[in-house]
């Protein structure tokens, strides 16, 4: 789809430019090696845009000197500044950075106010040749929009045309949208519905697409796959970021993989395939694994999600290992494809768990947390449980979630009953037990009252 393009440093984002692929350091900001490490481990690994959280003003600091430091190094890798809240932090970044990502919907609750803030960082943005990325969450809709739209994907697509609205009026076009969602059948319907949108109104603004908080392993891959590809297959999005809860390293060859398929530079491993009565027969082939399974989410996840297919019989699957080939057998085949229907919420034959991949003000840790959480909450199969690093955001970004599992810091956390904390400040060596007997409690009155 032609898009405007936004220029990020060196980088373009937009129709004509391949897709860019990006991801977020998880270290904490003011600890300037670690993050200067990151932001080249990143790069080098093949991330063309990294992005920093910048939660107070004084990390605006600590930014300076990451970006002096990188370019003594003589490392040239644009750098955007995530901020949740502040605009102030916002318009106090804006010149030192080559993007902001912001949600201006959260600058401030009168929505009025709100526009004058983000007007005054696209005027710091214009005057600095500063890209600003619109990212509206799913989780974090606002009142206002969820009252109008409910917490759906046209609130997700209205919230992004207002703001596109008032790029437009300030003359300001150096800009990506995004509308993620940990749900895969949100995410791909809010940006189809604002592509189809900027397409009748004539000025289709460059998008940046992700599946939030899709979670770790397999599942995180799989989800972040569906989400993806469905739309770089029909033309929309122009740059990508996988998120997963786990080093962000492991992000980039799932993105690089899923990019290089949609500029053509890759073929699937799909061998063989036919449709019969709405059940897809696949056989594949590659001599790795992990590609297998990313194809099979990236061929077929649209079909699901679109409710083209309803099932999936995978017949020949082959790999290597150790250079030898290998049939997978049944249970690998069947796991794949019941993770596969979970993605496209079609099947539901585990907890569904939503986690944030974590960043700078990650209160713990999150990797070892999230592991923890799904060991022992695995026998909840109707369950949405969200583990989210840091009190700040967490609550607001776990969108439907039936449990939320949130760090507050100095190791004590706040355990969520849909958005109401219900226990608050319990010891981090505490937190699992109190949860998993909470949704015992409540699975235990939910049979009572049927
Ligand atoms: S919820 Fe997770 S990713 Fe989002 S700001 Fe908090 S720690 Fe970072």
């Amino acid at each position: 789809m032609k898009t405007l393009t936004a220029k990020v440093g060196n980088i373009k984002i937009g129709s004509g430019h391949k897709i860019v692929v990006q991801s977020m350091c998880n270290t904490h900001t003011n600890d300037i090696a670690a993050t200067v490490k990151q932001c080249i481990d990143l790069y080098n690994a093949g991330a063309e845009l990294v992005r920093i959280t910048v939660p107070t003003m004084s990390n605006i600091e600590d930014v300076k000197k990451i970006k002096n430091i990188l370019s003594e190094k003589s490392y040239n890798i644009p750098i955007v500044a995530d901020i949740h809240f502040s605009s102030k932090i916002a318009i106090g970044i804006a010149p030192f950075v080559e993007k902001v990502r912001i949600n201006p919907g959260n600058f401030h609750k009168d929505h009025n106010k709100a526009c004058e803030e983000f007007a005054k960082l696209v005027q710091v943005c214009k005057q600095y040749d500063t890209a600003i990325r619109i990212g509206i969450n799913h989780g974090s809709l606002g009142e206002r929009l969820t009252m109008l739209y409910g917490n759906t994907a046209e609130a997700m697509a209205k919230a992004a045309e207002e703001w596109i609205s008032l790029c437009k009026e300030n003359d300001f076009y150096n800009v990506v949208i995004s509308l993620k969602a940990s749900n895969t059948i949100v995410m791909v319907k809010a940006y189809r519905l604002l592509s189809e949108r900027m397409k009748e109104d004539g000025l289709v603004f460059p998008l940046h697409l992700g599946v939030t908080e899709a979670g770790n392993g397999d599942a995180g891959r799989i989800k972040s796959c569906v989400g993806i590809a469905s739309l770089l297959s029909e033309g929309i999005g122009n740059t990508i970021r996988v998120s997963l809860t786990e080093d962000p390293l492991e992000e980039i060859p799932v993105a690089k993989h899923i990019a290089d398929r949609y500029d053509n530079l890759k073929q699937s491993s799909l061998i063989k395939s036919h449709i019969d009565n709405k059940t897809a027969y696949l056989s594949y082939r590659d001599n790795n694994k992990e590609i297998i399974m990313l194809d099979l989410a990236c061929d077929f996840g649209k079909s699901l999600l679109d409710r083209k297919i309803d099932n999936i019989v995978l017949n020949d699957v082959e790999y290597k290992e150790n250079t030898i080939p290998v049939k997978a057998d049944e249970k690998l085949k069947n796991y794949w494809i019941d993770e596969l229907l979970q993605a496209c919420r079609r099947k539901f034959y585990r907890p569904e768990y939503i986690a944030c991949p974590g960043c700078g003000r990650t209160m713990y840790n999150l990797e070892k947390v999230f592991a923890d959480v799904q060991a022992r909450t695995a026998k909840f199969k109707d369950t949405i449980i969200a583990v989210m690093g840091c009190i700040v955001n967490g609550p607001g970004e776990m969108a439907d979630a039936d449990w939320g599992y949130v760090g507050e810091g100095n190791k004590k956390v706040s355990i969520y009953k849909k958005h109401e904390a219900i226990v608050k400040h319990v010891d981090e060596d505490k937190a699992l037990d109190i949860l998993v007997e909470l949704i015992e409690n409540d699975n235990k009155n939910i049979k009572k009252q049927s």
